[in-house]
């Protein structure tokens, strides 16, 4: 029976808004990566840039954050050095409340990447391949142990003292441009890892997000929380099981009421691939609604993830404490001991700002 079934209206429009989303804060990321590397690099060769630092560039600090969120939770106020590296995990988190793990479909750079690379795996190859079960579960699991750890370093292992003592301490307050050198520098070993997570992205849908990423496996159990589902409607369901085909995370959606897995990621290929109208949506937990429209959800955790990102802006918690100057001074001398990784070759988690003279105060604490 073909009563409700519509294969082309609002297919294209269905999947064109996520798509614009990603694009839109895909954009940002590449023009934030661009003045970074202008800001930095004039640092570098002891010029003043023409252009300022975007804080934005915190977001890629997911170590910082995880600490500053601790500090934060504690009471000790939004740490001044990399406020926007808070901001963007909070507003990473929150997004993932509104609509399971959104974030890594609709916002972060790496999933759009990570989705692109699997496009050209499918144009060259005219496929991408799923691992079987017994090697697919286990290796799922592994960005859960990535976050445990991660979480055990930063709230369990480290007294709040040094926490804060990192915070302050000289290697935080360039992390950002020891990660663009880190990067721009790269090492034979940084270079064969990132070459087989290009491979492995191609061959595997998804693969650092399914398999390795500690903050998809956050905002994924924190997904638990959201009263959004994707649900289906059993009694317009017609078997075709083109959802179940369409989903990346591997989730048998036709057999699904509430999708509840953990892995979906709220992206709705199932529902732009279900050609029955209204039979799979975004819903709430009340039983009977009709649901949101997919370019209404998207734009529903856009907007919350931009709703946060205001906030901080808003409150003053967005630029950081490091000024052109102390950054100017920190950056020329950057090679030096003093700005080794703390704990591990560089200076003790005792040395902050502080020694060196700069201001450190935190207008929160
Ligand atoms: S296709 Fe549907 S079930 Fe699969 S991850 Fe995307 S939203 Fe979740
Ligand atoms: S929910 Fe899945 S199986 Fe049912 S009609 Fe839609 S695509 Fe086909």
């Amino acid at each position: 029976m073909l009563v409700g079934v519509d294969v082309s209206s609002g297919y294209l429009s269905r999947i064109r808004t996520r798509h614009l989303v990603q694009g839109f804060f895909g954009l940002i990321v590449l023009a934030i990566g661009v003045q970074f590397s202008l800001w930095a690099t004039a640092h570098l060769g002891g010029r003043l840039p023409a252009v300022a630092r975007p804080a934005g560039v915190e977001g890629f600090l997911p170590i910082s954050a995880l600490m500053s969120l601790r500090l934060w939770v504690v009471g000790g106020g939004i740490h001044p050095v990399h406020p926007a590296a808070l901001a963007i995990l909070l507003a990473a988190c929150v997004s993932s409340l509104v609509l399971p793990r959104a974030f890594c479909s609709h916002v972060c750079p790496v999933g759009t990447l990570s989705e692109l690379l699997g496009g050209v795996g499918r144009t060259l190859l005219g496929r991408t391949w799923l691992l079987p079960r017994w090697l697919d579960i286990p290796l799922r699991s592994l960005k859960y142990l990535l976050l445990a750890f991660f979480v055990w370093a930063t709230w369990l292992a480290m007294e709040l003292p040094a926490l804060e003592a990192f915070l302050d301490s000289p290697y935080n307050r360039v992390a950002d441009v020891k990660m663009l050198l880190f990067f721009a520098e790269p090492s034979r070993l940084t270079l064969s890892v990132l070459g087989v997570l290009v491979v492995a992205s191609v061959l595997v849908r998804d693969a650092w997000c399914r398999y390795l990423c500690p903050y998809g496996a956050l905002v994924g159990l924190l997904g638990r929380l959201a009263p959004l589902r994707i649900e289906r409607n059993a009694a317009t369901c017609i078997d075709c099981r083109a959802c179940t085909r369409a989903c990346p995370a591997r989730i048998a959606v036709h057999a699904a009421g509430r999708v509840e897995n953990v892995e979906c990621s709220g992206c709705q290929d199932c529902v732009a691939a279900c050609p029955v109208t209204r039979c799979l949506a975004v819903r709430g937990p009340r039983r009977g609604e009709s649901g949101l429209r997919p370019g209404l959800a998207a734009l529903a955790v856009a907007g919350v993830f931009l709703a946060v990102l205001t906030g901080f802006r808003l409150t003053g918690h967005w630029r950081s404490s490091v000024g052109e100057a102390e950054a100017a001074a920190r950056i020329q001398s950057i090679g030096s001991a003093e700005y080794g990784h703390p704990g591990a070759g560089g200076p003790p988690v005792s040395g902050t700002g502080a020694r060196a003279g700069w201001a450190v105060g935190n207008p929160d604490r």
